[in-house]
């Protein structure tokens, strides 16, 4: 079966009771059995829900994984694979990661003992540099957020094999639908189905994939004993929004390149960061280890600040809000939005600067789009 068609049909076969050609919501808590210990598969909701396996199952497909876990939400995924750790771990991590990542690792689990490195993941050199005998995670995203560098997955994967360490990579900016990073070498993938799986800036989700059975296993135990699973509701609201991954992924990434050389050409921009542009620093990785470039451009501005509040003022159709990958343009200044929990030196340090600004490119009709930025634009000042 090829991607669309696993999209609307794994996990999903019409309900054996009634028919029902869309998996029933199970708002159940609970499940009656036949005697003691004796149930068909299904105890209770915290551990297994009907309507969270047939997401569980259709998410693990289209990452080429035989497993899948859901959560409620993208942080709540990343922190059930981060208690595959104990006190006295180390773990080595992109340094261009969402700043709830950041929040999550440094702020939570370091108070727990475990100590983290932070390296420029787009050299596979310094993540090898950075690993120590006690190193259990290597935790990168590719493209990343909001830089959208770019992380040779083979290249690390073979760090992370030669050291005997799982490698988990974040995979929401780029999609199954364009990048399976298990089939690359990684360990585990997870996503915030909140974004473009979701797709409509309606439910809030989280997933993990892997073809590990062993961490499959302790992850699992964690999804139960830690709790932190998503509703029925917001499961089947996921499943509705993955249905359409794979057309809204193929507008995405026209519009966004379309985007993408505009702005390259605009007075008023810096640099612009879109892995499809053949300027891009990771273009060539990008190309080889993805099956298209997404729909997040970043750029910066001459102007700093001040010409990010002008443009983001300016924009009619983008919206000015946190998120990303729903069907609606949104443009993120991540300074002040979600990278506004890393120190301002650690940020600069990274590139995160004052002036860039982070675009989410929606479906809405493309003309329409590159009028609305190309105006916004327009309206900052010469220098
Ligand atoms: N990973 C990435 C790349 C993200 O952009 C986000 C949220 O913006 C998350 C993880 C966290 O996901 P959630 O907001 O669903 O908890």
């Amino acid at each position: 079966m090829k991607f669309s068609t696993k999209a609307i049909h794994v996990g999903q076969a019409p309900d054996p009771t009634t028919g029902a050609v869309i998996p029933p919501i199970y708002a159940t808590s609970t499940y009656a059995q036949a005697s003691p210990g004796v149930h068909s598969g299904f105890d209770y909701s915290r551990t297994a829900n009907p309507t969270r396996s047939a997401l569980e199952e259709c998410l693990a497909s289209l990452e080429n994984a035989p497993f899948g876990l859901a959560f409620a939400s993208g942080v709540a995924a990343t922190s059930a694979v981060l208690n595959l750790l104990s006190a006295g771990d180390h773990v080595v991590v992109g340094d261009d990661v969402y700043g709830g990542t950041f929040r999550l690792f440094d702020k939570v689990f370091r108070r727990y003992g475990i100590e983290f490195t932070w390296v420029d993941a787009s050299r596979p050199e310094l993540v090898e540099a950075a690993l120590r005998p006690q190193t259990r995670l290597i935790w990168v995203e590719t493209p990343t957020n909001p830089l959208l560098k770019l992380v040779d997955l083979e290249a690390i994967s073979r760090v992370s094999k030669s050291a005997g360490v799982p490698f988990a990579v974040d995979n929401t900016f780029a999609t199954p639908y364009f990048q399976n990073p298990l089939d690359w070498g990684a360990d585990i993938v997870v996503h915030s189905t909140t974004k473009y799986i979701g797709g409509h800036s309606d439910v809030v989700g989280g997933a993990v994939l892997t073809h590990r059975e062993d961490l499959y296993q302790t992850i699992k135990f964690h999804q139960n004993a830690v709790g932190g699973i998503p509703s029925p509701f917001d499961c089947w609201l996921t499943l509705r929004g993955l249905k359409t991954l794979a057309v809204r992924m193929r507008q995405h990434e026209a519009s966004a390149r379309r985007v993408a050389e505009m702005l390259t050409e605009h007075r008023a921009v810096d640099k612009v960061f879109y892995p499809g542009l053949p300027q891009h620093p990771g273009h060539a990785v990008a190309a080889r280890q993805m099956r298209g470039f997404g729909g997040m451009v970043s750029f910066t501005l001459r102007g700093g600040f001040a010409a990010a509040q002008t443009v983001s003022q300016g924009v009619r159709l983008f919206t000015l809000a946190e998120s990303l990958g729903g069907v609606e343009s949104l443009m993120c200044h991540p300074v002040t939005m979600t990278h506004g929990s890393i120190p301002k030196d650690v940020r600069e340090a990274r590139g995160v600067v004052d002036g860039l600004l982070r675009l989410s490119v929606g479906i809405e009709d493309e003309e329409d789009l590159l009028t609305d930025l190309q105006n916004a634009l327009d309206a900052v000042p010469m220098a």
